[in-house]
C-alpha cells in the first residue's frame, strides 16, 4: 500500500493512540515557514540575538576537549553541576534554599517538554481529569490526552486564572463523580494567553488547590522574560508541598539543546528518575554540559536582558500595529513578558474556517482551537512576536486586518 495516505495500522493501535492527531500548529508550520508569509503562528525564540560565534566555539571545546565525559552516557537525574546551576536560576525567581529548594530534588528532562509527559506518566490514570486553563499549551493537551486523561478547563481574564471559577470546576467535577489529579498551570506570560496571574490570585488558587487535595503543575518557561518590571514569585516559591516546578532553557538559552528541569517534592523525586530512565536512559550529557558551561562561563544574565529588550520592541510594534489596523470589535490582551498575544475577533468571525484565506493573504497565525481539549476557541487566534522583526510583525498584521474586514464584510 504505498503510496496512499491510508493508515493500515488503525486497528493495532493502543487506546491511547486513537485521540491522537497532528496538533493545529504543526500542521501549519509547513505553509507558515514559506519565506513570502509573515508567521505569527510560531513560537520560536529569536536565536540570531545569541552571542552565536562564541556559543559555537564553547560547543566545538566541549566536544575536543570534553568529548570523554560529554559524548558518554550519564545519569538519570541529570549532572550535579547543572542541577546546581538550576538551583542558582530558580533563586532568581525567590525559588531557593529558604523555599526547600535543592539540587537532589532537581530532575533535568528533555525540554519542558518531557517534563510533563512525566508528570503525565506518574500521576495520570486513563479517565482522570486534569484541570487547565483554557486556553492551554498545546503541548500539554497533547500529552494529557496520550495519557488519557480528560481536560476541564478553568477560564482566565486579564489577571490570569479565575480563583472562582477554579472552585466551581471542582465542584462540578467531583459532583460527577470524577477525580481531579492536579491543576496544569502557566501563571506567568501564559503560552497562549499572555496574561499573567496577580499576587492576590496567586494566593487563593494555591489555597483553593490545597483545600481540594489537587496537586499544582506550575509550568513556567517564561517567567524570566518580564518586559516591565516586577514579576510576581512563582507559585513554587510560595508553597513548597504539592506543587511541581517545571521550567526549560528553551526560551532562555536555546530549544536546540532540549534541556528542561522538574523541581519535585522530595518524595517524589526517584520515582521521576525512574519514569524517565525508562523513557530516555539519560538526557543528554553533551547538552548538559553545554547549558552547564554557558551559565558558568558565558554572560547569561546580559544574554537574558537581550532576549527582554529584543521581545519588548517586538510586543510593542505587535500592539501599536494591533491598535492601528484591526477592525473595530477586536480585542486582545496586552503581555507583560513571554511570547504570545491572545486576539479575539469580532463576532461572527471563525479563526480556524479564515485561515485558508490567511494564508492566501501570506499572513499565519493559529487558530485558538488549537489551545482547547473541547473545540471551542473558533473566535481567537494566539499572534506571536518573538520571532518577526518589527517591520514584518507590522506588515502581517496588516493583511490580516485586510483578510478579517473581507471576512466581516461576506
Ligand atoms: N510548556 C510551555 C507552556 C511551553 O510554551 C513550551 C514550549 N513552547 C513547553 C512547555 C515545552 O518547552 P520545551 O521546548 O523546553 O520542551
Amino acid at each position: 500500500m504505498t503510496g496512499t495516505t491510508l493508515d493500515d495500522y488503525t486497528d493495532r493501535y493502543a487506546r491511547r493512540v486513537r485521540g491522537m492527531t497532528a496538533s493545529e500548529i504543526r500542521a501549519l508550520f509547513a505553509v507558515a515557514s514559506r519565506p513570502e508569509v509573515v508567521s505569527l503562528a510560531g513560537g520560536a525564540p529569536y536565536i540570531a540575538a545569541l552571542p552565536l560565534d562564541a556559543v559555537g566555539e564553547m560547543l566545538g571545546r566541549l566536544g575536543s576537549e570534553d568529548g570523554v565525559t560529554t559524548l558518554q552516557y550519564g545519569i538519570g537525574q541529570g549532572t550535579l553541576e547543572l542541577r546546581e546551576r538550576i538551583c542558582e536560576v530558580m533563586s532568581l525567581s525567590g525559588i531557593d534554599v529558604g523555599s526547600g529548594a535543592s539540587p537532589e530534588d532537581v530532575v533535568v528532562t528533555v525540554g519542558g517538554q518531557q517534563a510533563l509527559d512525566l508528570v503525565a506518566r506518574l500521576f495520570l490514570d486513563p479517565g482522570d481529569v486534569v484541570l487547565a486553563e483554557g486556553p492551554t499549551y498545546v503541548g500539554a493537551l497533547g500529552v494529557f490526552q496520550a495519557a488519557q486523561a480528560q481536560v476541564v478547563h478553568v477560564p482566565m481574564d486579564e489577571d490570569g486564572l479565575v480563583p472562582e471559577a477554579l472552585e466551581l470546576a471542582i465542584a462540578e467535577v467531583s459532583k460527577s463523580g470524577r477525580r481531579a489529579k492536579f491543576l496544569y498551570t502557566i501563571p506567568t506570560f501564559q503560552n497562549p494567553a499572555g496574561v499573567t496571574l496577580t499576587e492576590e490570585r496567586r494566593e487563593r488558587v494555591l489555597d483553593i488547590c490545597e483545600r481540594a487535595g489537587l496537586l499544582v503543575i506550575e509550568d513556567d518557561p517564561y517567567g524570566q522574560l518580564g518586559f516591565d518590571g516586577d514579576v510576581p514569585a512563582p507559585l513554587r516559591a510560595r508553597r513548597r508541598d504539592g506543587v511541581f516546578y517545571l521550567s526549560t532553557f528553551s526560551k532562555t538559552f536555546a530549544p536546540g539543546l532540549r534541556v528542561g528541569w522538574i523541581l519535585a517534592p522530595h518524595a517524589v523525586r526517584d520515582k521521576l528518575v525512574i519514569a524517565s530512565e525508562a523513557q530516555i536512559l539519560c538526557p543528554s550529557a553533551y547538552a548538559q554540559a553545554a547549558v552547564t558551561t554557558y551559565l558558568s562561563t558565558m554572560p547569561w544574565r546580559e544574554q537574558l536582558k537581550t532576549y527582554r529588550e529584543v521581545y519588548r520592541e517586538r510586543r510593542d510594534a505587535l500592539l501599536t500595529a494591533l491598535q492601528d489596523l484591526m477592525p473595530p470589535g477586536t480585542t486582545w490582551t496586552r503581555p507583560g513578558g513571554g511570547l504570545f498575544v491572545w486576539a479575539s475577533l469580532p463576532d461572527g468571525l471563525d479563526s480556524k474556517a479564515m485561515m485558508p484565506r490567511a494564508i492566501a493573504a501570506r499572513v499565519a497565525y493559529v487558530p485558538g482551537t488549537g489551545f482547547y481539549a473541547d473545540g471551542n476557541g473558533a473566535g481567537h487566534m494566539r499572534l506571536n512576536f518573538s520571532f518577526p522583526p518589527p517591520d514584518r510583525i507590522r506588515e502581517g498584521v496588516r493583511r490580516l486586518a485586510g483578510v478579517m474586514e473581507q471576512e466581516i464584510a461576506m
